[in-house]
């Protein structure tokens, strides 16, 4: 089960003060890729069209919502980081780098007990150096953590149905990553 490589994740050290909790699906469809899209090329981010891991190279709405539809089990990893600057843009790039990576980690130790999965984050996957897109396809597709917003998914919206609250607070800061995946084909 899930929850049992989720506490084997508590060895790690990286994944100290993280929530988990199984959740609904995401449902995605094509108005919510097309508003994320529009929300993707504005750039706020800085990573739009640098990595494979974002739109457009994340793959087109079609390819993203059947992505996400080949799935059939959504989990959440949540880490609030309190009495933060908010401001602070270093900061909170190193804190988005050090999410992606337990993504990945918890990813890697799914995968390693058979369940296919798609770990998804914000901020762009960074897991190189120097991403090869476009030029060359992606190095390390396992090691990749998409966006979340890429396939079409609002995450205030997804947490507000599953009862999750997802409000901004001063001077603190929670980071979500979003598990997709299957549970092994037999048993574990
Ligand atoms: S794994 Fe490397 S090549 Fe692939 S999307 Fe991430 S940064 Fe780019």
């Amino acid at each position: 089960m899930i929850e049992d490589t989720w506490e084997k994740m508590g060895a790690d050290p990286m994944a100290k003060g993280y929530s988990f909790r199984k959740i609904g699906m995401p449902n995605p469809d094509m108005n919510t890729i097309s508003e994320c899209r529009v929300l993707c090329e504005q750039n706020l981010c800085g990573v739009y069209g640098l990595t494979w891991g974002c739109p457009p190279g994340v793959g087109s709405g079609e390819e993203c919502l059947a992505a996400v539809a080949s799935f059939s089990k959504a989990a959440l990893i949540t880490r609030k980081y309190e009495k933060i600057d908010t401001g602070d843009k270093e900061l909170l790039e190193r804190l988005g780098i050090e999410h992606r990576e337990v993504c990945r980690r918890f990813g890697n130790a799914l995968r390693r007990e058979g369940f296919r999965v798609l770990p998804l984050a914000d901020g762009g996957c960074r897991y190189c150096r120097e991403c090869t897109y476009p030029g060359s396809p992606c190095r390390f597709p396992d090691q990749r953590v998409p966006s979340i917003s890429g396939f079409g998914i609002f995450m205030d919206k997804y947490m507000k149905s599953q009862n999750i609250d997802f409000s901004f607070e001063k001077n603190s800061a929670t980071l979500y990553g979003l598990i997709l995946y299957d549970e092994p084909r037999f048993g574990k």
